[in-house]
């Protein structure tokens, strides 16, 4: 029999959460560097000195994270030595910088405390990291032993941020439940994977429930019950799947769909990851027959402003071939219950399109 451990994430929640950083990080040592984005450090900066005070923590400098989760930002962080002599680190910011964090102190050993500026993605509580070339090109996946100590994910800054965050981070957990259920169905479970995929059963129900309301609070900037719930759908629920599994169940369809498209400038250009995600949603749900649940999904994105046909993603039937080469040779699709072929994705990019 094989030995095994998993490391599941920790977390506190709400709109005054710092106050809980003495408790939770005084038991690994004084001395805290907040690593993170610009705008993301200057947003939390008040709210964690705040926290900090007359406590044994002490932050002893902000650092700048490099602009992108590369292994050369990774470097230079471990040779800045206020860096290097802290006994914690605090990664601040969006999924980016956290995730270069994340890699640092996997390769450093020193404890890591996550602070989610934003909710576009579960970086915060994973235990994956992307890692970019330095042209910002996909470069890798990169497998920290385990997932940040504690996240603090503090309500009221997430609510302040552009709300298209929120809309995008909603789109990506949209497609959570569908990925992971699809590419595990079938198989035989063993106890973690188990666990894994029937967490990712709450994940739509809730987005679905609570999404328009709380997208509205954010463009409000407005901390609700609503806005929380989607927030820990999107950092949480989605982020618990994704240390569970196994990769092959962590993304499927609508992600290869995403993948075809940002062989496409505009993409790139003008159109969030989660927001492309939630298309290929549509057509993985399309592809795989599930029209009941397409058609709520439809609608769904329809009234949250998701794009629900090429045209609301610039996407043109000549690029197709292009979008469909690309998707086809992703990995995500590899594991699933039946082969999915190139003109299966067509169809129900087609078909999708006849909705209108
Ligand atoms: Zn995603």
């Amino acid at each position: 029999m094989s030995n095994y451990s998993v490391f599941l994430p920790s977390y506190s929640i709400g709109d005054d959460v710092y106050k809980e950083i003495p408790k939770i990080c005084e038991a690994y040592g004084r001395k805290a560097v907040v690593v993170g984005g610009k705008t993301a450090m200057a947003k939390a900066r008040e709210a964690l000195l705040e926290s900090v005070k007359g406590s044994n923590i002490e932050i002893s400098d902000f650092v700048w994270f490099g602009g992108d989760s590369t292994y050369e930002n990774v470097e230079m962080l471990k040779k800045n030595p206020v860096v290097a002599n802290a006994d914690m680190i605090f990664a601040v910011g969006g999924g980016r910088s956290v995730d270069t964090s994340k890699t640092m102190c996997d390769q450093t050993g020193q404890p890591i405390f996550v602070f989610p500026t934003i909710a576009s993605n579960c970086a915060a509580i994973t235990e994956t990291t992307v890692i970019y070339d330095s042209n910002h090109v996909f470069k890798e996946l990169y497998f920290p032993k385990k997932p940040a100590t504690h996240c603090f994910i503090n309500t009221k800054i997430i609510a302040e941020a552009p709300s298209n965050f929120i809309w995008a981070g909603i789109g990506d957990a949209l497609s959570k439940e569908y990925e992971c259920t699809f590419s595990s169905r079938g198989d035989e479970l063993d106890h973690t994977n188990l666990l894994g995929v029937d967490i990712s059963r709450n994940c739509v129900e809730p987005l679905l429930k609570y999404g328009k309301k709380a997208y509205e609070d954010a463009k409000a900037h407005r901390v609700s019950e609503e806005l929380e719930q989607v927030i820990l759908n999107i950092i949480i629920t989605a982020g618990l799947v994704s240390v569970l599994v196994i990769n092959d169940y962590n993304s499927c369809l609508a992600h290869s769909v995403y993948y075809g498209c940002t062989t496409l400038e505009k993409i790139e250009k003008n159109h969030l990851h989660g927001e492309v995600v939630s298309y290929g949603v549509l057509v993985m749900l399309t592809c795989d027959k599930q029209f009941k649940e397409r058609d709520r999904v439809y609608s769904f994105n329809k009234n949250l402003g998701l794009p629900t046909c090429l045209a609301d993603i610039e996407v043109e039937e000549k690029d197709l071939d292009k979008v469909l080469d690309k998707a086809m040779e992703t990995g995500d699709i590899k594991h699933v219950p039946y082969k999915i072929t190139r003109e299966m994705i067509y169809n129900s990019i087609m078909d999708l399109e006849k909705l209108m």
